[in-house]
């Protein structure tokens, strides 16, 4: 495995809408744990392959704390191919981080409960119903597939803007 560089907003890349993944192959296996290695490195709970310049509709999620030393296999590492979400209830509104918005936090509204579809490694469709911030976790992620990152969500546009112009000094180390 290996720990990939993770892309800075507004990079072009992370506007960019992924593909469907077609086939999973040896390659897309190797990316999916590149990126929960890179998560991990980076303290993250969440990783779209956008993020590491690769536009495939690829999604890890691990919101087990570091500290834990078992991990709880219900928080992950999720790693979901192709992920939808069939199906929304209620709204919450959530702080929110992002690794590609490094040191900026800001309020997002979401949907609180979701259903989501999508593949597991070995092709499998699997259908699971998330809360809380495993289901703000999904949507924050599924947001990047389609090109878009939380301060282009959230309401208050002026802090939106405030975060845009840190992220232009921000100078990746
Ligand atoms: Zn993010």
């Amino acid at each position: 495995m290996a720990i990939r560089d993770i892309l800075i907003w507004p990079n072009p890349i992370l506007a960019t809408k992924a593909e469907p993944v077609v086939t999973i192959d040896e390659d897309l296996k190797r990316v999916a744990l590149d990126m929960v290695e890179t998560m991990y490195a980076a303290r993250g709970i969440g990783l779209a392959a956008n993020q590491i310049g690769i536009t495939k509709r690829l999604v890890v999620i691990d919101l087990n704390s570091e500290e834990d030393e078992e991990h709880d296999p219900a928080l992950g590492p999720h790693i979901f191919i192709n992920p939808v979400i069939t199906a929304r209830e209620g709204s919450v509104l959530w702080e929110e981080g992002c690794l590609s918005v490094p040191g900026e936090v800001g309020d997002v509204e979401r949907s609180a409960n979701i259903t989501l579809c999508y593949n597991d490694l070995n092709g499998d469709e699997i259908t699971v119903d998330a809360s809380e911030l495993m289901a703000v976790c999904i949507q924050h992620e599924l947001d990047h597939l389609n090109g878009v990152v939380f301060p282009e969500r959230m309401h208050d546009r002026s802090r939106a803007r405030e975060i845009r112009l840190a992220m232009k000094s921000f100078k990746s180390s």
